[in-house]
Protein backbone atom coordinates (compact mmCIF):
# COMPACT_ATOMS: atom_id res chain seq x y z
CA UNK A 1 0.00 0.00 0.00
CA UNK A 2 2.86 2.16 1.35
CA UNK A 3 4.63 1.08 -2.21
CA UNK A 4 1.81 1.94 -4.26
CA UNK A 5 1.12 5.57 -2.44
CA UNK A 6 5.25 6.41 -3.26
CA UNK A 7 4.07 5.43 -6.67
CA UNK A 8 1.56 7.58 -7.20
CA UNK A 9 3.28 10.13 -5.76
CA UNK A 10 6.03 9.98 -7.62
CA UNK A 11 3.67 9.62 -10.81
CA UNK A 12 2.16 13.11 -9.60
CA UNK A 13 5.20 14.88 -8.79
CA UNK A 14 6.50 13.55 -12.87
CA UNK A 15 3.03 14.66 -13.91
CA UNK A 16 3.38 18.10 -12.56
CA UNK A 17 7.33 19.01 -13.44
CA UNK A 18 6.70 18.03 -16.58
CA UNK A 19 3.54 20.15 -17.18
CA UNK A 20 5.86 23.13 -14.98
CA UNK A 21 8.49 22.56 -17.79
CA UNK A 22 6.25 22.53 -20.68
CA UNK A 23 4.71 25.92 -19.23
CA UNK A 24 7.93 27.57 -19.09
CA UNK A 25 8.95 26.71 -22.34
CA UNK A 26 6.07 27.60 -24.10
CA UNK A 27 6.22 31.07 -21.72
CA UNK A 28 9.52 31.61 -21.25
CA UNK A 29 9.75 34.32 -24.13
CA UNK A 30 6.56 36.00 -23.52
CA UNK A 31 7.97 36.26 -19.56
CA UNK A 32 11.14 37.51 -20.55
CA UNK A 33 9.90 40.06 -23.39
CA UNK A 34 7.41 41.33 -20.09
CA UNK A 35 10.74 41.80 -17.75
CA UNK A 36 12.48 43.43 -20.56
CA UNK A 37 10.25 45.80 -21.30
CA UNK A 38 10.11 46.82 -17.74
CA UNK A 39 13.88 47.50 -17.26
CA UNK A 40 13.63 49.59 -20.87
CA UNK A 41 10.69 51.55 -19.81
CA UNK A 42 12.36 52.59 -16.40
CA UNK A 43 15.58 53.18 -18.15
CA UNK A 44 13.68 55.63 -20.39
CA UNK A 45 11.42 57.30 -17.59
CA UNK A 46 14.75 57.83 -15.73
CA UNK A 47 15.96 59.20 -19.35
CA UNK A 48 13.04 62.04 -19.39
CA UNK A 49 13.18 62.36 -15.69
CA UNK A 50 12.49 66.37 -15.63
CA UNK A 51 15.67 68.50 -14.37
CA UNK A 52 15.38 71.44 -11.88
CA UNK A 53 17.50 74.25 -12.55
CA UNK A 54 20.56 74.65 -11.26
CA UNK A 55 24.01 73.96 -11.45
CA UNK A 56 24.95 70.47 -12.21
CA UNK A 57 28.21 69.15 -11.90
CA UNK A 58 28.51 65.11 -13.16
CA UNK A 59 31.49 62.74 -12.67
CA UNK A 60 31.71 61.15 -15.95
CA UNK A 61 35.33 60.38 -15.12
CA UNK A 62 37.88 60.62 -12.24
CA UNK A 63 40.41 58.50 -12.95
CA UNK A 64 44.21 59.10 -14.83
CA UNK A 65 46.28 57.90 -17.37
CA UNK A 66 46.68 55.11 -14.94
CA UNK A 67 44.42 51.95 -15.67
CA UNK A 68 41.88 51.83 -13.15
CA UNK A 69 38.71 49.46 -13.37
CA UNK A 70 36.29 51.67 -11.21
CA UNK A 71 37.27 55.26 -13.17
CA UNK A 72 36.91 56.04 -16.58
CA UNK A 73 39.72 58.99 -17.86
CA UNK A 74 39.09 62.44 -16.36
CA UNK A 75 35.78 63.92 -17.65
CA UNK A 76 33.00 66.55 -15.76
CA UNK A 77 29.90 67.71 -17.24
CA UNK A 78 27.78 70.32 -16.32
CA UNK A 79 24.62 71.10 -16.50
CA UNK A 80 23.63 75.17 -16.44
CA UNK A 81 20.04 76.06 -17.35
CA UNK A 82 19.47 74.62 -20.65
CA UNK A 83 23.06 74.67 -21.52
CA UNK A 84 25.29 71.26 -20.94
CA UNK A 85 29.03 71.10 -21.78
CA UNK A 86 31.21 68.52 -21.30
CA UNK A 87 34.94 69.02 -19.73
CA UNK A 88 37.35 66.84 -21.21
CA UNK A 89 37.05 63.28 -22.83
CA UNK A 90 38.63 61.09 -20.60
CA UNK A 91 39.05 57.34 -21.75
CA UNK A 92 35.64 55.44 -21.63
CA UNK A 93 34.16 58.47 -20.21
CA UNK A 94 31.29 58.84 -23.22
CA UNK A 95 29.92 55.56 -21.83
CA UNK A 96 29.77 57.36 -17.97
CA UNK A 97 27.81 59.94 -19.57
CA UNK A 98 25.39 58.17 -21.29
CA UNK A 99 25.13 55.77 -18.12
CA UNK A 100 24.71 59.00 -15.81
CA UNK A 101 21.45 59.93 -18.77
CA UNK A 102 23.04 63.02 -18.97
CA UNK A 103 21.52 64.65 -22.28
CA UNK A 104 24.54 64.65 -24.82
CA UNK A 105 22.87 65.33 -27.50
CA UNK A 106 22.04 68.05 -26.02
CA UNK A 107 25.50 69.30 -25.57
CA UNK A 108 26.82 72.96 -26.84
CA UNK A 109 30.49 72.06 -26.42
CA UNK A 110 32.96 70.05 -25.54
CA UNK A 111 35.57 71.77 -23.47
CA UNK A 112 39.28 70.35 -23.12
CA UNK A 113 41.71 71.62 -20.58
CA UNK A 114 45.28 70.36 -22.24
CA UNK A 115 46.08 67.66 -24.79
CA UNK A 116 47.53 65.18 -23.19
CA UNK A 117 45.38 61.71 -24.32
CA UNK A 118 44.16 60.78 -20.66
CA UNK A 119 41.86 64.16 -21.51
CA UNK A 120 41.19 63.37 -25.03
CA UNK A 121 41.21 59.73 -26.12
CA UNK A 122 37.40 59.83 -25.72
CA UNK A 123 36.84 62.76 -27.86
CA UNK A 124 36.13 61.10 -31.30
CA UNK A 125 33.30 58.69 -29.50
CA UNK A 126 31.73 61.96 -27.43
CA UNK A 127 31.15 64.08 -31.20
CA UNK A 128 29.37 60.80 -32.51
CA UNK A 129 27.09 59.96 -29.38
CA UNK A 130 26.38 64.01 -29.49
CA UNK A 131 25.27 63.73 -33.13
CA UNK A 132 23.37 60.69 -33.44
CA UNK A 133 21.68 61.14 -29.85
CA UNK A 134 20.57 64.68 -30.61
CA UNK A 135 20.31 64.49 -34.79
CA UNK A 136 22.16 67.36 -34.56
CA UNK A 137 22.88 68.92 -37.85
CA UNK A 138 26.09 71.39 -36.90
CA UNK A 139 29.02 69.74 -35.50
CA UNK A 140 29.32 70.16 -31.44
CA UNK A 141 32.10 73.14 -30.79
CA UNK A 142 35.33 72.17 -29.32
CA UNK A 143 36.58 74.70 -27.19
CA UNK A 144 40.30 74.57 -26.09
CA UNK A 145 43.74 76.31 -25.87
CA UNK A 146 45.34 77.33 -29.17
CA UNK A 147 46.02 73.25 -30.33
CA UNK A 148 42.53 72.17 -30.25
CA UNK A 149 42.20 73.08 -34.13
CA UNK A 150 44.79 69.80 -34.54
CA UNK A 151 43.36 67.81 -32.46
CA UNK A 152 39.63 68.17 -33.66
CA UNK A 153 41.28 67.94 -37.13
CA UNK A 154 42.73 64.37 -35.99
CA UNK A 155 39.82 62.79 -34.47
CA UNK A 156 37.07 63.98 -37.34
CA UNK A 157 39.76 62.61 -40.18
CA UNK A 158 39.79 59.36 -38.02
CA UNK A 159 35.76 59.02 -37.54
CA UNK A 160 35.19 60.20 -41.45
CA UNK A 161 34.37 56.34 -43.02
CA UNK A 162 32.38 55.70 -39.53
CA UNK A 163 30.23 58.82 -40.11
CA UNK A 164 29.82 57.99 -43.72
CA UNK A 165 28.42 54.37 -42.07
CA UNK A 166 26.01 55.61 -39.95
CA UNK A 167 24.27 58.21 -42.84
CA UNK A 168 24.11 55.60 -44.74
CA UNK A 169 22.32 52.89 -42.76
CA UNK A 170 20.06 55.25 -40.52
CA UNK A 171 19.51 57.55 -42.96
CA UNK A 172 20.31 61.79 -43.38
CA UNK A 173 16.96 62.31 -41.03
CA UNK A 174 18.68 60.37 -38.24
CA UNK A 175 22.28 61.50 -38.32
CA UNK A 176 22.26 64.32 -40.71
CA UNK A 177 25.82 64.26 -42.31
CA UNK A 178 26.42 67.35 -41.62
CA UNK A 179 26.48 67.33 -37.64
CA UNK A 180 28.87 64.86 -37.61
CA UNK A 181 32.57 65.25 -35.79
CA UNK A 182 33.34 68.67 -33.88
CA UNK A 183 34.11 72.38 -34.90
CA UNK A 184 37.45 73.79 -33.13
CA UNK A 185 37.16 77.09 -31.27
CA UNK A 186 40.58 77.81 -30.20
CA UNK A 187 40.96 80.50 -27.42
CA UNK A 188 44.34 82.45 -26.69
CA UNK A 189 45.43 83.78 -23.27
CA UNK A 190 47.94 86.42 -22.68
CA UNK A 191 51.58 85.44 -21.34
CA UNK A 192 50.24 86.31 -18.22
CA UNK A 193 50.93 83.55 -15.54
CA UNK A 194 47.28 84.13 -14.24
CA UNK A 195 45.88 85.33 -17.49
CA UNK A 196 42.03 84.06 -17.83
CA UNK A 197 39.40 84.47 -20.27
CA UNK A 198 35.91 84.48 -20.62
CA UNK A 199 34.89 81.22 -23.72
CA UNK A 200 31.34 81.51 -23.29
CA UNK A 201 28.47 83.65 -21.53
CA UNK A 202 24.78 83.54 -22.68
CA UNK A 203 21.52 82.98 -20.91
CA UNK A 204 23.27 83.42 -17.44
CA UNK A 205 25.73 81.01 -17.88
CA UNK A 206 29.60 82.32 -17.66
CA UNK A 207 32.60 80.00 -18.21
CA UNK A 208 36.25 81.27 -17.55
CA UNK A 209 38.93 79.44 -18.74
CA UNK A 210 42.11 80.64 -16.88
CA UNK A 211 45.70 79.08 -16.74
CA UNK A 212 47.38 76.33 -14.42
CA UNK A 213 50.73 75.06 -14.18
CA UNK A 214 51.35 71.68 -15.96
CA UNK A 215 55.01 72.43 -17.18
CA UNK A 216 56.09 71.57 -19.85
CA UNK A 217 52.24 70.73 -20.76
CA UNK A 218 51.59 74.17 -22.42
CA UNK A 219 49.40 75.40 -23.14
CA UNK A 220 46.70 73.99 -19.95
CA UNK A 221 43.80 75.89 -18.27
CA UNK A 222 41.31 75.17 -15.60
CA UNK A 223 37.54 76.10 -16.07
CA UNK A 224 34.82 78.00 -14.12
CA UNK A 225 31.08 78.06 -14.30
CA UNK A 226 28.85 80.55 -12.74
CA UNK A 227 25.27 80.64 -13.10
CA UNK A 228 22.68 81.98 -11.11
CA UNK A 229 24.68 82.74 -7.94
CA UNK A 230 26.44 79.20 -7.96
CA UNK A 231 30.07 78.25 -8.95
CA UNK A 232 31.97 75.50 -9.54
CA UNK A 233 35.52 75.68 -10.82
CA UNK A 234 37.39 72.44 -12.46
CA UNK A 235 41.86 72.62 -12.48
CA UNK A 236 42.77 70.87 -14.91
CA UNK A 237 45.83 69.09 -14.27
CA UNK A 238 48.50 71.65 -12.07
CA UNK A 239 50.69 71.59 -9.49
CA UNK A 240 49.40 74.14 -6.71
CA UNK A 241 48.69 76.99 -8.48
CA UNK A 242 48.13 80.68 -7.53
CA UNK A 243 46.37 81.47 -10.54
CA UNK A 244 43.83 78.71 -9.49
CA UNK A 245 43.24 80.10 -6.22
CA UNK A 246 42.49 83.07 -7.50
CA UNK A 247 39.65 81.85 -9.88
CA UNK A 248 38.46 79.39 -7.29
CA UNK A 249 37.49 82.50 -5.58
CA UNK A 250 34.32 82.21 -3.30
CA UNK A 251 33.09 79.87 -5.51
CA UNK A 252 31.04 76.57 -4.19
CA UNK A 253 32.92 73.80 -5.31
CA UNK A 254 36.35 72.87 -6.34
CA UNK A 255 37.18 69.71 -8.23
CA UNK A 256 40.60 69.44 -8.38
CA UNK A 257 43.13 66.77 -9.64
CA UNK A 258 45.46 64.88 -6.87
CA UNK A 259 48.52 62.76 -6.67
CA UNK A 260 49.66 61.08 -4.18
CA UNK A 261 52.81 61.16 -3.96
CA UNK A 262 54.10 58.48 -1.22
CA UNK A 263 52.16 55.95 -3.16
CA UNK A 264 53.06 56.74 -6.37
CA UNK A 265 57.01 56.50 -4.85
CA UNK A 266 56.07 52.78 -3.91
CA UNK A 267 54.86 52.10 -7.57
CA UNK A 268 58.25 53.59 -8.42
CA UNK A 269 60.38 51.23 -6.43
CA UNK A 270 58.35 48.30 -7.39
CA UNK A 271 59.22 49.95 -11.23
CA UNK A 272 63.01 49.93 -10.20
CA UNK A 273 62.84 46.18 -8.37
CA UNK A 274 61.02 44.31 -11.04
CA UNK A 275 63.19 45.56 -13.53
CA UNK A 276 60.03 48.00 -15.71
CA UNK A 277 62.64 51.47 -16.06
CA UNK A 278 59.45 52.95 -18.44
CA UNK A 279 57.27 52.85 -15.65
CA UNK A 280 59.89 53.47 -13.37
CA UNK A 281 60.59 56.55 -15.13
CA UNK A 282 57.00 57.72 -15.45
CA UNK A 283 56.22 57.01 -11.78
CA UNK A 284 59.32 59.50 -10.76
CA UNK A 285 58.38 62.18 -13.38
CA UNK A 286 54.47 62.51 -12.58
CA UNK A 287 54.76 63.86 -9.07
CA UNK A 288 56.35 66.81 -10.41
CA UNK A 289 53.59 68.31 -12.61
CA UNK A 290 50.19 67.31 -10.32
CA UNK A 291 49.30 68.49 -7.22
CA UNK A 292 49.46 66.00 -4.16
CA UNK A 293 45.84 66.22 -1.78
CA UNK A 294 47.61 68.42 0.53
CA UNK A 295 48.35 71.10 -2.36
CA UNK A 296 44.91 70.85 -3.51
CA UNK A 297 43.23 71.36 0.28
CA UNK A 298 45.92 74.66 0.56
CA UNK A 299 44.49 76.03 -2.67
CA UNK A 300 41.11 75.63 -1.84
CA UNK A 301 41.20 76.92 1.87
CA UNK A 302 42.68 80.08 0.21
CA UNK A 303 39.81 80.37 -2.28
CA UNK A 304 37.23 79.82 0.32
CA UNK A 305 35.71 77.46 -1.34
CA UNK A 306 32.91 75.93 0.12
CA UNK A 307 33.84 72.50 -1.01
CA UNK A 308 36.62 70.13 -2.25
CA UNK A 309 36.17 66.98 -4.24
CA UNK A 310 38.67 65.51 -5.93
CA UNK A 311 39.38 64.12 -9.53
CA UNK A 312 41.73 63.00 -11.60
CA UNK A 313 42.53 60.37 -9.04
CA UNK A 314 46.77 58.69 -8.98
CA UNK A 315 47.47 56.21 -8.17
CA UNK A 316 44.24 53.88 -8.52
CA UNK A 317 43.16 52.81 -5.59
CA UNK A 318 41.84 49.32 -5.61
CA UNK A 319 40.41 49.42 -1.69
CA UNK A 320 38.12 51.37 -0.30
CA UNK A 321 40.58 51.03 3.19
CA UNK A 322 43.08 53.29 0.53
CA UNK A 323 40.83 56.39 0.19
CA UNK A 324 41.58 57.42 3.63
CA UNK A 325 44.97 57.37 3.29
CA UNK A 326 45.21 59.00 -0.03
CA UNK A 327 43.87 62.07 1.78
CA UNK A 328 47.20 62.17 3.76
CA UNK A 329 46.96 65.47 5.49
CA UNK A 330 44.39 67.43 3.73
CA UNK A 331 42.05 67.69 6.58
CA UNK A 332 44.84 69.93 8.22
CA UNK A 333 44.92 72.56 5.41
CA UNK A 334 40.94 73.06 4.24
CA UNK A 335 38.34 72.82 7.10
CA UNK A 336 35.40 72.45 4.80
CA UNK A 337 33.99 68.91 3.16
CA UNK A 338 36.18 67.03 1.63
CA UNK A 339 34.74 64.70 -0.79
CA UNK A 340 36.73 61.81 -2.80
CA UNK A 341 35.45 62.20 -6.21
CA UNK A 342 34.40 58.74 -8.15
CA UNK A 343 32.45 57.91 -11.42
CA UNK A 344 29.01 58.99 -11.08
CA UNK A 345 28.73 61.55 -8.32
CA UNK A 346 26.25 64.08 -9.67
CA UNK A 347 26.50 67.52 -7.61
CA UNK A 348 23.46 69.82 -8.01
CA UNK A 349 23.29 73.39 -6.73
CA UNK A 350 19.83 75.17 -6.19
CA UNK A 351 20.08 78.42 -7.96
CA UNK A 352 20.89 81.31 -5.37
CA UNK A 353 21.27 79.40 -2.29
CA UNK A 354 24.22 77.47 -0.55
CA UNK A 355 22.91 73.79 -0.83
CA UNK A 356 25.37 71.30 -1.89
CA UNK A 357 23.44 68.20 -3.09
CA UNK A 358 25.86 64.98 -3.82
CA UNK A 359 24.52 61.57 -4.88
CA UNK A 360 26.39 59.02 -6.96
CA UNK A 361 23.70 58.38 -9.85
CA UNK A 362 25.43 54.95 -10.82
CA UNK A 363 25.02 53.27 -7.69
ZN1 LIG B 1 45.71 64.09 -16.82
ZN1 LIG C 1 48.00 66.17 -18.05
Amino acid sequence: MNKLFNRKSLLIVGVLLTVIAITGVMFYKPIMNVFMQQIVRSAMAKKNAPVEDGLYAGLCGTGSPMPDVNRAGPCIAVLAGKHFFIVDAGEGSTRNVLLMNLPIGKADAILLTHFHSDHIADLGEMELQRWVGGSNKTPVDVIGPTGVEQVVQGFNLAFQLDDSYRVAHHGPETVPPTGAGGVAKPFELSAAPDASAVVFDQDGVKITAFKVDHHPVVPAVGYRFDYKGRSIVISGDTVYSESLMEQAKGADVLFHEALNTAMVQLMNDNAAETGSPSLAKVTHDIPGYHSTPEDAAKVAAGAGVRQLIYYHIIPPLPSPILKNMFLGDAKDYFSGPITMGEDGLLVFLPPNSDQIQIKNVLK
